[in-house]
C-alpha cells in the first residue's frame, strides 16, 4: 500500500522520480536538509525573508513537496484557509474526496446545522442590505450639506433588533453600525463588504425572550442550540451551556493535542459547529485515514505559510536553486552554509560571507562582507532583473570564488 502510494505521488509531481521525505520545497532536494525543515540550508536564507520556516514533521504517506506540487491537491490548496464553518466542511469533504472518496456520513452529520446557519445568515444579510440601503439613501439625500454629521441623519441608535421566526422559536439579534473595524469576537460580519456608507455586525441578544450568549460564535452557536432544542425538552439555559461546554471541550483538545498546529488565535478560525469540530478532532488523532490526516496537516501548513510558499512553485526558481546548490556542492569545503546566507573561501585567501538583507534597492537582496577584514564588498550583476534568485546568488558565489578574475570588475575585492 504504501509503495503504491509512493509511486502514485510520485506521478502527481509530472513523473519525477519519488522524492525522499525531508526534500527541500524550493530545489527539491534532500542535500543540505539536516535539520528536517521545510527548506534545506542553501535555499532557507533567501525564500522566506530571512527566516526560517516553521519545522514541519515526517509523514509517512505524502509530503509537503508532492502536496504543493500535485495535481490532485491543487483543488484544496486553492481554497485557502477556511474562514467559517461552511468554507471547514468543503475543505474536509475535499481532503476526503481525494483518500476514501466517501464523504457520506459527514455531510449528513453537518447538513442540518450547515443550512440553518446559512438561513440565518441570509436573513440577516436580507436585513442588513435593506437598512443600509434606507441609511444610504437618507445619508445621500443630505449630502451636499458640507459638514454632514451621519448621526444627525440617522439618529444616534447604532443599533437595531432584528426578530424572526425559525424552526419555531423566536430568535433576536442586535445588527450594530459598526465605528470603525471593531467587530466583538462572537459577533457575525459580513464575509463581503458591503459597499455602502456603514458596516454591520450581528450578535445574539435572545431565543425565545431568554437572554443568551455564546462562549465562541453567536451564529454557529444558535445554529446548534436551536437543533438541540427541537430533539430534547430543555430549557434554554440549559441548552446553551451544554452546547457551550461540549465546544470548549473539543477546541480544548485540538489547542492541547495539536499545539504545533494551533495557538490561542486559532480560535478565531476553528470551526465551531460541534459536528465539523468533532470531524477536525477526529482526523487529526489519526483515528482511520493516515493519508487524510497528512493532507489535512499539508493544507493548514500550506495556508498558514502561503506567503512563501507561492514562491517556491515557480519553476525557473526551482532550477535556479537546484544550479546553486550544484555548484555549492562542487565547491566542497570552500562553502560553508548557514543561518543568514553563506560563505565562500576564495582562491587567494579571502573569505566572503554572503547574507540576505532586506532589499537594499529594488533588486539588490544580498549583503557581501570580506570576513578577516570585516570590509563590505560590492558586487552588481548583470541582467540582474531577468533571472531567478538562484541564478544571481550562483553568479555572485563564482565571482567571489574566483576573484582574481572579477577583481577587474569587482572594484572593492581585496586581492
Ligand atoms: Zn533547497
Amino acid at each position: 500500500m504504501k509503495m503504491e502510494l509512493g509511486l502514485l505521488n510520485s506521478k502527481r509531481i509530472g513523473g519525477e522520480a519519488v522524492v525522499s521525505k525531508q526534500s527541500c520545497l524550493s530545489c527539491h532536494s534532500p542535500k543540505y536538509n539536516d535539520y528536517d525543515l521545510p527548506l534545506c540550508l542553501v535555499c532557507s536564507p533567501w525564500t522566506n525573508n530571512g527566516e526560517s520556516p516553521k519545522s514541519f514533521g515526517s509523514l509517512e504517506h505524502i509530503t509537503l513537496l508532492e502536496f504543493i506540487h500535485g495535481d490532485n491537491y491543487q483543488e484544496i490548496i486553492s481554497r485557502g484557509m477556511p474562514d467559517g464553518d461552511i468554507a471547514w466542511k468543503e475543505l474536509l469533504c475535499s481532503i476526503n474526496a481525494s483518500s476514501i472518496g466517501d464523504n457520506g456520513r459527514f455531510v449528513n452529520d453537518t447538513e442540518e446545522v450547515l443550512s440553518l446557519i446559512t438561513h440565518i445568515q441570509g436573513v440577516i444579510d436580507e436585513y442588513t442590505e435593506d437598512l443600509s440601503r434606507s441609511e444610504n439613501l437618507a445619508l445621500s439625500y443630505y449630502s451636499h450639506f458640507v459638514d454632514l454629521d451621519k448621526s444627525s441623519i440617522l439618529g444616534d441608535d447604532e443599533e437595531k433588533l432584528l426578530q424572526f421566526e425559525i424552526r419555531n422559536q423566536n430568535v433576536t439579534f442586535r445588527i450594530v453600525r459598526m465605528k470603525g473595524d471593531e467587530v466583538p469576537s462572537h459577533a457575525y460580519s459580513f464575509s463581503k463588504p458591503l459597499e455602502l456608507h456603514s458596516n454591520y455586525y450581528a450578535e445574539i441578544v435572545s431565543i425565545n425572550g431568554s437572554s443568551v450568549s455564546f462562549d465562541y460564535k453567536d451564529l454557529e452557536g444558535c445554529a446548534e442550540v436551536l437543533l438541540l432544542l427541537e430533539i430534547h425538552n430543555r430549557g434554554i439555559d440549559d441548552t446553551v451551556e451544554s452546547y457551550n461546554r461540549k465546544c470548549r471541550e473539543i477546541i480544548d483538545k485540538l489547542l492541547s493535542q495539536h499545539c504545533e498546529l494551533f495557538t490561542e488565535e486559532s480560535i478565531q478560525i476553528l470551526p465551531h459547529s460541534i459536528s465539523i469540530l468533532s470531524e477536525l478532532n477526529r482526523i487529526l488523532s489519526g483515528k482511520d485515514d493516515d493519508l487524510v490526516r497528512e493532507l489535512l496537516l499539508c493544507s493548514l501548513y500550506t495556508f498558514e505559510n502561503w506567503k512563501w510558499i507561492q514562491n517556491v512553485l515557480d519553476p525557473a526558481r526551482v532550477r535556479s536553486f537546484q544550479f546553486l546548490s550544484q555548484i555549492m556542492t562542487d565547491l566542497g569545503k570552500r562553502v560553508t552554509l548557514y543561518e543568514n546566507g553563506f560563505s565562500v573561501d576564495s582562491l587567494t585567501g579571502n573569505r566572503y560571507q554572503v547574507n540576505w538583507t532586506k532589499f537594499r534597492t529594488d533588486h539588490v537582496f544580498w549583503f557581501i562582507t570580506e570576513f578577516f577584514e570585516d570590509k563590505s564588498v560590492c558586487i552588481e550583476v548583470e541582467e540582474e532583473h531577468d533571472l531567478p534568485m538562484g541564478d544571481i546568488l550562483a553568479v555572485i558565489l563564482l565571482s567571489l570564488y574566483d576573484d582574481i578574475e572579477s577583481s577587474e570588475l569587482i572594484k572593492t575585492l581585496n586581492i
